[in-house]
Formats: C-alpha cells, structure tokens, sequence
C-alpha cells in the first residue's frame, strides 16, 4: 500500500473540518494542550483542559494562575510536575513578547516554536500543522506505530525525528499537511495498535495487513 493510495482511500473518511481533538480555546491554550499531550492521550487531557481554561486561557491568566494552581488542575496527567514548569515559562516568555492568546508571525515555523520553553518537536510540529496548515509532520505513537505497520519506515526508523524525515520523502508533498491528523484519527479509531477494525476500514481492499495482525 503506497502512501497516495493509502491517503486517497482513507481522506474521505476523516473529518477534516476539525485539525485536532485537544480541546482547545485560541492558539496559547492550543500549545499548552499538546504540551500536556505528551505521554498522555488526547482523551485525558480533554477531562482537564476545559476547567484549566476557563480560569487560565491567556499567558497572562496563566500566570496569575501560578504553578500551584496550574498543578492542581493538571495533577491527573503524567509528568504534571515537569510540564506545569515548561507551562509557566512558556506564558513568561510570550507575556513578555505581550502575546496573550495569539502566536506573533514571528514564530509560525517550526524552528522558531523550538526555540520557546517546553517546545520539543513533536509540540512544534503539530502546533505549526493544526494552527497554521505548515506541511510539519507530528510522530505520534499512532504515526509512528502505522508508519512502521504499512513498511513506510523501517526497523532503523526507530525514533519520531528519523519518522518524520523518512516520511517527508515517502509521502508525496500534497499530503504532507494532513498526514498527522488523517493518520492519527485512523491509527485511533481504525488501525489500532492492537485488533484494528480491517471490516470497517477504507484502506482494507489495498492492505496486505487486512485481518492479519
Ligand atoms: S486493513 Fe486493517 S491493518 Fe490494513 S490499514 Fe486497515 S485497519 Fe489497518
């Protein structure tokens, strides 16, 4: 299964008019929600970020929030303690810039996300991508595990960077925008880690996976 054939049966499915599942309120809380992703799923960081940013959906509410209670309301995420601190110095770094809810153009690339507190890769990726349409892919353990699954990367692929590198050459450049959110919505729903649903899937007709895993 090629990477066009794979997107081409599997786009329809998808819906396309929402780019994340992070529930999220403007740009800032955005990045801080996919800051809170990592190691944790989509599904529990939806259970405390609409209270978080009821009180704190700006740097500036962020901030006067204060870590102590930035961890109160995230205290039910992995490594809360770590990321309550990255939380923080990002805020003090864009209120500093007086950026409250928006990303300045400035730093609508992914080299430039990096360069702020508790941005990694993958964070820069998927913000640059869902925010800002950037044709960034973000590895995720579902673009990742899928990546290796349909033979796209190979064994030596073993980190997201190497992932992403590999697939920025295998898929064509068209797709490149969408290929984290079409993929991660598959790999959640459909090609699953363990059991995928082959019977309801719209790539199964072009799979040779189809109900052998
Ligand atoms: S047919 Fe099965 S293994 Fe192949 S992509 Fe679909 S769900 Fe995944």
């Amino acid at each position: 299964m090629t990477p066009s054939q794979y997107f081409d049966a599997v786009i329809p499915t998808v819906d396309m008019t929402i780019r994340s599942e992070l529930y999220h309120t403007n740009e800032f809380n955005f990045a801080v929600a996919v800051i809170l992703s990592a190691q944790a799923t989509d599904k529990k960081v939806n259970e405390v970020t609409p209270a978080l940013f009821r009180v704190a959906p700006t740097s500036q509410k962020m901030l006067d929030l204060g870590i102590d209670g930035l961890k109160e309301h995230i205290k039910v995420i992995s490594f809360f303690n770590n990321k309550a601190k990255n939380i923080i110095a990002l805020a003090e770094k864009l209120k500093s810039e007086n950026m409250t809810d928006t990303f300045p153009e400035k730093y609508h690339s992914r080299d430039a996300l990096m360069k702020l507190p508790g941005i990694g890769q993958k964070t820069a990726n998927v913000v640059c991508n869902v925010l800002w349409g950037a044709p960034n892919i973000g590895v995720d353990t579902h673009v990742f595990r899928n990546a290796h699954r349909y033979g796209w990367v190979d064994y030596s692929d073993n980190t997201p960077e190497k992932v992403e590198a590999k697939l920025l050459k295998k898929i064509p450049q068209k797709y490149h925008s969408i290929v984290n959110h079409v993929m991660v919505l598959h790999g959640r729903y459909v090609c699953k880690a363990l059991r995928p649903n082959c019977e309801n899937c719209a790539a199964a007709k072009i799979c040779k996976f189809r109900n052998k895993i």
